[in-house]
């Protein structure tokens, strides 16, 4: 298996080839030929589906981070036209970091392995379309996965996500995302706020009982969630006011005030807030190099440039508060279509008279 593999590999160098197949090859550690000489810098695709890695770290450069650091940042150069990387079927634990810098990268499929996080700087592949991480471990996804300003299908199916990233709303060419069997109780304010986000497969989160109303004209698979939900008896007022709280469990921590129709008032921090983004968003759109030197702390101008939602009815920006309405989707016109759920879709406002004058299809 070694000499038929180095031999292909040798074919590969030698004839240039754009496309190298070492799918099925019960490879238990990536191929450091791979990496080594110039001869792979025209290959555009590679499949190691099927096989026995359990990291992309060659365990011989383990222990010699010198070595390790100045081998993969020539090496991965090699591979600097690498468009698709199928990895699917292994066993990998780790991505090095490295991986950042396979720029043209457009397709990366890591379904069913063994990973439990991702390197920040898979952010820095600023051409990936599609990136399938179904059949992992992750418990959570990198904030900066929001940079991959091309992604247009993100599958995490299958891991042990309890949230989505707020950031993940801001992938403005995302059309389809698929988090089926996890274990999300929560889905950011703004999911479904762009056009382009057409498909969301939201399946088997057995906790998760809310959608954002932005969802309400998608394509949305929500089969078994909110499957616990019981329908209480009492008054309609009760019932909803009881399914209203469930669904705000899990909200996201900064969120400090759920309004209601009768608080009329909204907090000055709020205020404060709103008015600072303002402020903010404006001068970066005017002109960034106008900008007097900015003397908000980091954390605050992160905090500004990506608010915690935006009102489903005015689209002004939220940051701690938020004004539920909910709509059970049993009550809806798709009630027909999703039979087997009992989540609701609710609607984040950013004022009591936003509450009262939002609705579902207007
Ligand atoms: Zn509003």
């Amino acid at each position: 298996m070694a000499t038929e593999l180095h031999e292909t590999i040798f074919m590969a160098k030698q004839e240039r080839h754009r496309n190298l197949f070492l799918n099925y090859k019960n490879l238990n550690k990536f191929p450091v030929e791979l990496l080594k000489d110039e001869g792979l810098q025209f290959l555009e695709r590679l499949y190691m589906k099927r096989n026995l890695l359990t990291t992309l770290v060659h365990t011989h450069f383990r222990h010699q981070p010198w070595n390790f650091s100045c081998l993969t940042f020539q090496t991965i150069g090699n591979l600097a036209r690498l468009q698709s990387l199928d990895l699917c079927n292994n066993a990998l634990q780790l991505l090095c970091p490295e991986i950042g810098r396979l720029r043209s990268l457009r397709h990366l499929r890591l379904s069913n392995n063994q990973l439990k996080c991702l390197p920040p700087e898979i952010g820095d592949l600023q051409d990936l379309e599609i990136l399938d991480l179904s059949m992992n471990q992750l418990m959570f996804l990198p904030e900066r996965l929001h940079r991959c300003l091309s992604l247009q299908n993100l599958t995490v199916d299958h891991n042990l996500l309890s949230h989505v990233p707020r950031h993940v709303c801001w992938l403005h060419r995302l059309n389809q995302l698929s988090m089926a069997a996890n274990r999300l109780t929560f889905l950011p304010l703004d999911l479904g706020r762009s056009r382009e986000l057409q498909f969301v497969f939201v399946d088997n989160n057995a906790e998760l009982k809310g959608l954002p109303s932005y969802m309400y004209n998608k394509v949305i698979g929500c089969s078994g969630c909110g499957v616990s939900s019981h329908v209480a008896e009492g008054s309609i007022s009760a019932v909803l006011g009881e399914a209203l709280s469930e669904v705000l469990v899990g909200l996201p921590p900064e969120v400090k005030v759920v309004g209601s129709e009768a608080d009329n008032v909204v907090p000055l921090e709020e205020l404060a807030l709103r008015t600072l983004h303002l402020t903010v968003t404006a001068s970066l759109c005017v002109d960034l190099t106008a900008l007097p030197p900015i003397t908000l702390p980091k954390s605050l101008m992160d905090l500004l440039l990506f608010p915690l939602g935006h009102c489903h009815r005015c689209s002004q920006a939220m940051f701690t508060i938020i004004y539920p309405k909910l709509f059970p989707l049993r009550d809806t016109a798709l009630a027909g279509v999703h039979r087997r759920t009992t989540v609701s879709f609710v609607a984040y406002c950013c004022s009591s008279h936003c509450l009262r004058t939002f609705d579902l299809q207007g």
